[in-house]
């Protein structure tokens, strides 16, 4: 509803004219004026948020955070890497390592191959530095 802007009378909304005073009435340029005005705090869409960007996607993120390794794999990388400054940490890392690689092999999706090969290498070095130490113990103890 909308009033006559001379006289105040009440009009239809299709009046071009005043019943009362006969004043013209301007009609809204506006095609969309009479709808109603979406409410404030109706509902609003909102898109979708994007998928988390999963830290397994990334080569370099999978590698700081092992998402998919499985942990023994982790322990034979983190022991072989430390076993290289001690080597009493070099058996550790060769048994969890093939341990890990079984592990990998049984359950699809598992990966972290490298990270064993690694830690059973790095294992392997520090197991024989160890052996080299126990031998040389020996050896003094011998002599
Ligand atoms: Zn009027």
């Amino acid at each position: 509803m909308k009033n006559c802007q001379r006289c105040g009378t009440q009009l239809d909304d299709n009046a071009n004219q005043c019943p009362r005073c006969g004043a013209t009435i301007q009609r809204s340029t506006n095609p969309f004026a009479d709808q109603p005005l979406p409410v404030a705090g109706g509902p609003v869409y909102y898109p979708p948020p994007p998928p988390p960007s999963s830290a397994a996607d990334d080569p370099a993120m999978s590698w700081v955070i092992p998402v998919h390794n499985p942990v023994l794999a982790i322990v034979s990388s983190y022991c072989g890497l430390i076993g290289l400054g001690c080597p009493l940490l070099g058996p550790i890392a060769v048994v969890t390592g093939f341990l890990a690689i079984q592990q990998i092999r049984k359950t699809p999706g598992l990966t972290g191959m490298g990270r064993c090969i690694f830690g059973i290498v790095s294992g392997v070095i520090g197991s024989l530095v160890l052996l080299l130490v126990i031998l040389a113990l020996i050896a003094s103890n011998l002599s």
